[in-house]
């Protein structure tokens, strides 16, 4: 878990500069839409407020600092942000994408996008001959997460990278659940890093957000046309509120991956747990991997309970610390049980197929003393 790699002070440092007029160490919150010019046409880099805002600039010069590339451009949430890479897509254009991606992206696609002659193929990209017997002269974006939710696989970074650039496909890698601390998938090779900053980069469960982090200029321009063109940019409010939160991810991420870790092991331990999934245990199947491309395996933990989906409902309705709730990512610890909550679209047969069972208990472990934490599980499933 080391932090040498300057990671703590780019957190707190990149993209940062003292106001000018007034040398607050803060950007201001620049609450304005639109900017005075000195003749017509002249103006000091900002114009209106869709298109940039300074403290919009501090965050996105902040979050591309930290994922490692040269340009970051911030949305309203990561719906927008994952929807302007769809914007750069033509009819007829066919998309790859893991098979267990974030419900919402999942319905942008199926539901918004195949409308207009776009075609996806989902599908377990742990499987590399899949992966390239999927994709077709005609596909022209990659688009991953890892880990993924609610069964925390991992997905080979530098493999996909390859793949993508021998067939000219452009890689896009949702880095949500891992967040810049764990894993910079540009480093990998990968072209494209989209968030949700709603979750562990905001970390405070107090702002909605999106992010998309490139290294390449043209890329950058093109994303930012589709920005600017459609809106869904997040507010100067929103951009202070996770560039608070951004400063301290490294520190928030290593207890979340500390108190996770213990939960996992307890839970390992627990007569009535039939699987715990958590990459940093050795029976995860991609534990080598995870071991490999993440600094740490992060704060989300899954567990399968061998009970019905009324029995699993009410364990995840007992926890007393862990909050009942969608999302993650925050510094309270949250509980979800997928097929009622988050994944409850899926039809049964399918998410059974993907091993993805009645009794699944996910866990967003936040930064509660680890012991209170670990008695409240203790005594959920004491319910059953
Ligand atoms: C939450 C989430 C999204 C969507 O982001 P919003 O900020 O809710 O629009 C996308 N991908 C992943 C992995 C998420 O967890």
């Amino acid at each position: 878990m080391s932090n040498n790699d300057g990671f703590g002070t780019r957190a707190i440092h990149a993209g940062q500069h003292p106001d000018e007029a007034t040398g607050a160490i803060m950007p201001p919150v620049y609450m304005t839409s639109t900017y005075v010019q000195s003749a017509p046409g002249e103006i000091k880099g900002y114009d209106y407020s869709r298109t940039c805002n300074p403290t919009r600039t501090a965050l996105e010069g902040n979050i591309a600092g930290l994922e490692g590339g040269a340009h970051g451009l911030c949305f309203s949430s990561g719906m927008a942000a994952i929807n302007t890479f769809m914007n750069l897509l033509q009819s007829g254009d066919h998309v790859i994408a893991t098979n267990d991606l974030y419900g919402g992206t999942y319905r942008l696609c199926t539901t918004l996008y195949e409308k207009f002659g776009l075609s996806f193929t989902f599908l377990d990209m742990t499987d590399l001959d899949a992966v390239r017997a999927a994709i077709r002269p005609e596909t022209k974006m990659m688009f991953i997460e890892t880990p993924s939710n609610p069964l925390l696989r991992i997905y080979d970074l530098t493999a996909l990278a390859e793949i993508c650039k021998a067939h000219d496909i452009l890689s896009v890698c949702d880095n949500t659940f891992a967040t810049p601390y764990n894993q910079t998938p540009l480093a990998h090779g990968f072209q494209a890093v989209v968030h949700s900053t709603t979750k562990y980069m905001g970390g405070h469960s107090d702002v909605v957000g999106g992010a998309i982090v490139v290294d390449d200029q043209e890329l950058r321009d093109k994303l930012h046309h589709f920005q600017n063109t459609v809106g869904g940019t997040p507010g100067p409010m929103d951009c202070f509120l996770v560039l608070r939160g951004t400063k301290t991810l490294h520190v928030r991420m290593q207890r979340h991956a500390e108190n996770a870790a213990q939960i996992a092991r307890d839970l390992e331990e627990h007569p009535k747990v039939s699987k715990v999934i958590y990459p940093g245990l050795e029976s995860h199947p991609q534990h080598a991997l995870a071991t490999k491309q993440m600094r740490t395996p992060g704060g989300m933990v899954s567990f399968e309970l061998d009970a019905s989906v009324e029995e699993a409902m009410k364990v995840a309705s007992s926890f007393r610390v862990f909050a009942l709730a969608e999302s993650l990512g925050g510094v309270e610890s949250l509980v979800d049980h997928p097929v009622s909550m988050t994944h409850g679209a899926i039809p049964r047969e399918e998410r059974i197929k993907a091993g993805f069972q009645d009794g699944l208990i996910r866990l967003s472990v936040g930064l509660e003393d680890v012991d209170d934490l670990r008695e409240d599980v203790r005594n959920a499933i004491a319910v059953l």
